[in-house]
């Protein structure tokens, strides 16, 4: 049987990078898929409907409350439920750097999206969970959330500390009500977020010599990750952070 047969996924930032990888694993494992996303995501939709899943699409801003209304009433009217929150959106964004140089407009809209976003996914989809008696949510953190770096993206790393924090204690209040909810930590994959980050040879060698294995991560090896913590195969697994990334959080010094 299908890992997510029947549930229904909202998966925000949908349209590309993991969330969009994602889609397409949650919806071959049988899931109905909520593609939510700020630019267009129809062409997801049509990618998993072409391979026999099932999909629609929602144009909506994570950081906006009005947006959050319309995606669960959406999914809910759509396919008849909210059963796995994927909260995969997420920017780092150029200016992004060290504490003394960090625009604060750069770590304010950082925090809007990468938390705030968070947070307002939880509060709409939670009183919805918690009316069926079950749910599940995956927030994407990062491995930078458990360890710094002297190539620093301040607001980001604070905002994905921020989720993990915020993570175990929606996992803590939630737990009794049969809502489980667990962080999912990656290390570099190459998307589009991160080609950004890291656009020159000397950039990339600099973070490849910190990962054990030697290679970035595929979007489908964190995909299997998310998809392990959205199911009842980690049914006795909540507030927790799932680290996949090559080794680099294991690491102190790594293979010659
Ligand atoms: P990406 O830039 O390729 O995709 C992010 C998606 O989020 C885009 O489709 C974008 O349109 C959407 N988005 C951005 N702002 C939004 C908003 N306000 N409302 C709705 N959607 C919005 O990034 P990615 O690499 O796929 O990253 C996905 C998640 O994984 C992010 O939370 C990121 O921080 C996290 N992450 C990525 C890596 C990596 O190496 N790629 C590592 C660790 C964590």
């Amino acid at each position: 049987m299908a890992r997510l047969s029947g549930k229904v996924t909202i998966i925000t930032g949908a349209a590309g990078g993991l969330g969009r990888v994602a889609a397409l694993q949650f919806a071959r494992e049988g899931s109905h898929i909520v593609v939510s996303d700020l630019i267009d995501g129809q062409s997801a939709v049509d990618e998993i409907k072409s391979a026999g899943g099932s999909a629609a699409y929602i144009h909506a801003d994570v950081t906006s409350e009005d947006s959050w209304k319309e995606v669960v009433g959406f999914a809910n009217s759509t396919f008849g439920s909210v059963d796995v929150l994927y909260n995969n959106a997420g920017v780092m964004l150029g200016e992004d750097d060290n504490p003394v140089t960090t625009p604060m407009s750069v770590y304010e809209r950082t925090m809007d999206i990468n938390v705030k976003g968070v947070l307002l996914g939880c509060k709409y989809a939670i009183p919805h969970m918690i009316e069926q008696g079950k749910g599940t949510i995956v927030n994407v953190a990062s491995f930078v959330a458990h360890m710094g770096a002297a190539t620093p993206q301040i607001a980001y790393t604070a905002s994905k500390g921020a989720v993990l924090a915020m993570t175990r204690e929606i996992a803590v209040i939630y737990a009794r009500k049969g809502i489980r909810a667990n962080a999912l930590c990656p290390g570099p994959v190459m998307t589009p977020l991160l080609a950004a980050f890291l656009d020159n040879d000397a950039k990339r060698n600099r973070r490849l010599v910190h990962i054990p294995m030697g290679r970035f991560g595929e979007p489908e090896e964190i995909a299997n990750g998310a998809l392990f913590l959205a199911s009842d195969e980690s049914s006795w697994m909540t507030g927790q952070s799932l680290i996949i990334d090559g080794g680099i959080t294991a690491a102190y010094v790594t293979p010659e």
